[in-house]
């Protein structure tokens, strides 16, 4: 099993004439038991891609594939596609267990063989307690178990999670990953999984699609996303934190991970000399903020705790050689 998106456009016309281009050439491909994670800023055209996908968005140009079938003009009902919204839409006055199994019985499977179904999903996403309640006696992160469950159920050709994450607590959030990703596995179909939380897309995604104003700026894994950002957009935009760019010299920008400066007291040692203007606890590490004497915007560091020094301390920033990643200045395209 598999799903192509090829070159899909799409552009809104809003109502005083102007267009917004949401998707604007995308190419992404997800293959069976594979998790493809789309990350992306508000407004970068995630929803509309999976919408275009599950059918419940016209494309302008280009073609959606599922098992090397072109299903672009088929209605969202014949393609087979589950789709997790961030809000879970329940039917308020069905059961949990009826809440799942209401698709498998419009397609008219009998009674018994959806209600073992339903007992699988449950049993799979650990929610059995919850099928004899109502939707309204559920939390934000039980109301969004019983939603994927609904998709899984009736094991379709594809899976699209639209940030189903989003608002779920922090706890719950870090189990519901797992949680995805067990049923990922299971279900061995091809997933695509929506966040803007660059944290979860690295946890997630076999691969992972940046999307930025509508286009991929780069697919790979999070390991090579990390490594060898394609360009500066990607450099800030993935990872734990952005990447520090440094002024072009000579049509080249270095950028240096904030997780691989070293800030020394000046006396210690080489590097740049600067003075300390922020430290913010990060957990077991703080976010230093380094201003350079040749000033031309800050510095951010990550440290241990331990190594933190004080805001106005005299310090001096360096890194390793290896761990310089260098850009053109004009294109911003990794050298
Ligand atoms: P994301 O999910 O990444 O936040 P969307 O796909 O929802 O982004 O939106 C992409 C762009 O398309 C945004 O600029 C948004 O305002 C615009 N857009 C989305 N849906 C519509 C619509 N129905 N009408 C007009 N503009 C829209
Ligand atoms: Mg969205």
């Amino acid at each position: 099993m598999s799903l192509r998106v090829e070159a899909a456009h799409k552009v809104f016309r809003a109502r005083r004439g102007a267009r917004v281009v949401a998707l604007d050439g995308v190419d992404i491909e997800a293959k069976s038991g594979e998790l493809l994670v789309i990350v992306g800023p508000s407004g970068s055209g995630k929803s509309t891609l999976l919408r275009a996908v599950a059918g419940l968005e016209a494309l302008d140009g280009g073609r959606v594939v599922i098992d090397d079938r072109d299903v672009t003009h088929l209605p969202a009902g014949r393609r087979d596609v589950a789709m997790v919204f961030q809000e879970a839409a329940l039917f308020p006055h069905l059961g949990v267990a009826a809440n799942i199994g209401i698709g498998e019985r419009a397609r008219g499977s009998r009674r018994r063989d959806v209600e073992a179904r339903v007992g699988e999903v449950a049993r799979l996403l650990d929610i059995e307690d919850l099928l004899p309640r109502m939707p309204s006696e559920l939390s934000g992160g039980e109301r969004q178990r019983v939603a994927l469950a609904r998709a899984m159920i009736r094991s379709p050709r594809v899976c699209l999670l639209d940030e189903p994450l989003a608002s779920v607590d922090a706890e719950l959030r870090l189990r519901m990953r797992g949680e995805i990703r067990t049923v990922q596995r299971s279900l061995g179909v091809p997933m695509v999984h929506v966040t803007h939380d660059q944290v979860e897309a690295m946890a997630m995604g076999d691969r992972v699609a940046v999307l930025g104003a509508g286009r991929v700026l780069q697919c790979d894994t999070p390991a090579d996303l990390y490594a060898r950002p394609a360009t500066t957009a990607v450099a800030r935009m993935f990872g734990p934190l952005p990447m520090n760019l440094l002024p072009a010299v000579d049509g080249v920008v270095v950028g240096v991970r904030p997780e691989r400066v070293r800030v020394c007291r000046t006396e210690d040692g080489a590097g740049r000399g600067g003075s300390v203007v922020a430290v913010e606890p990060a957990g077991e590490d703080c976010l230093v903020r380094v201003l350079p004497d040749e000033a031309s915007g800050d510095l951010l560091a990550r440290l241990p705790w331990a190594d933190a020094p004080h805001v106005g301390e005299r310090v001096a920033v360096a890194w390793r050689a290896e761990d310089e990643h260098r850009f053109d200045a004009t294109t911003g395209k990794r050298r």
